[in-house]
């Protein structure tokens, strides 16, 4: 009783604060990253192209949905819409790894099979969301690396490129700067900036992409795809692509994408330990992504957001970065999208 009144002092606390969206009657929730999302970051006319980017993911997803497709059609349709934008980190516009490559991640769930898909480590699926989705369909395993990846994705028919598609100039210069920092340190005599937390470095986590969506049939599905941290070692992988940590779904608790700094919600397991608070506690989906995102996470000295979906449309997005590109669409086809807090 203690500690439910406590989770409910900290909702209520919390949505004060403007860090937390709940509502029912939701189909779809997306988010486009968290991070260090300010006003005072972009001007009105960047600000516009966020908001259409948002928009346009969740009316794909929307219009898959009303025309009947599985909820993973409809993630894997919303989820293309923002690995083509080069503003998002996932697909086009993914960040750079220290040594100058694009290693992309991505993952999705079906939550009325609970199988599940995964590609990490790859440099030349164009949609790494339909690397993921290959796997689960059509392999007998749930995550593939790399070349391995990569080669079997393309025998099943996923496009493939060649990796200077994924370049950006945007994020190239992010890397430069990130670079310039790591020597400044190094000089300094200090190792420890490739470990720091966005906290101190919240350039380095922005825009990665995720949704969750419930379909006519009652079936959640859950997907999450990311170029992961500007400046990561090669070979790192974050827990996007890992399903219990940055990706979960199952129809009888919720679906679940998460953003942030990897690291600490595969240490977590963020996303099914929220998924297990709903099963074995019967708490809502607000409650168990507040918990993880107000104190488990920070506990361990994380951040970063989740947004999660039930099968009875109740949703929940919730972070503790300044910001995070994020919306959902309603059952009558009402998008809201936000960025700020
Ligand atoms: N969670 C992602 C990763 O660690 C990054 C992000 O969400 O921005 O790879």
């Amino acid at each position: 009783m203690r500690s439910f009144l406590l989770s409910l002092l900290l909702v209520a606390g919390v949505l004060l604060q403007g860090r937390s969206q709940q509502f029912s009657g939701a189909v779809m929730v997306l988010h486009g990253g968290a991070g260090n999302i300010l006003p005072s970051e972009f001007n009105p006319a960047q600000e516009a192209t966020y908001r259409e980017a948002l928009t346009l993911a969740l009316r794909t997803g929307y219009e898959r949905l009303k025309a009947g497709a599985s909820s993973v059609e409809a993630v894997q349709a919303a989820i293309h819409v923002l690995e083509d934008n080069p503003l998002f980190n996932a697909g086009k516009g993914s960040v750079f790894t220290h040594d100058g490559k694009n290693e992309m991640d991505a993952a999705i769930m079906d939550g009325s099979t609970l199988k599940a898909g995964a590609v990490a480590d790859v440099s030349r699926i164009r949609n790494p969301i339909d690397g993921a989705i290959a796997v689960m369909q059509r392999s007998r395993h749930v995550m593939l690396v790399g070349p391995g990846a990569e080669a079997f994705a393309g025998k099943a028919g996923v496009t493939l490129v060649d990796p200077s598609y994924f370049f950006t100039e945007k994020r190239w210069q992010e890397l430069q700067r990130a670079l310039a920092r790591d020597s400044l340190d190094a000089l300094k005599g200090d190792s420890s900036s490739a470990v720091l937390p966005p906290v101190e470095h919240p350039e380095l986590m922005f825009g990665t992409v995720g949704a969750v969506a419930l379909d006519q049939q009652g079936h959640l599905a859950a997907g999450t795809s990311t170029g992961g941290i500007t400046d990561k070692m090669n070979g790192r992988v974050g827990d996007s692509p890992i399903i219990g940590a940055g990706t979960y779904a199952d129809d009888a608790t919720c679906g679940i994408s998460c953003t942030g700094w990897g690291e600490y919600f595969m240490r977590t397991v963020a996303a099914k330990t929220a998924a297990d608070l709903i099963r074995f506690k019967g708490w809502t989906v607000g409650q168990a992504g507040h918990a993880l995102i107000d104190s488990i996470i920070p506990a361990l000295g994380g951040d970063g957001g989740m947004i999660l979906l039930d099968a009875r449309g109740n949703g929940c997005l919730v972070f503790d970065t300044p910001g995070m590109f994020r919306g959902w669409v309603s059952r009558d086809g009402k998008i809201s999208v936000l960025m700020y807090r």
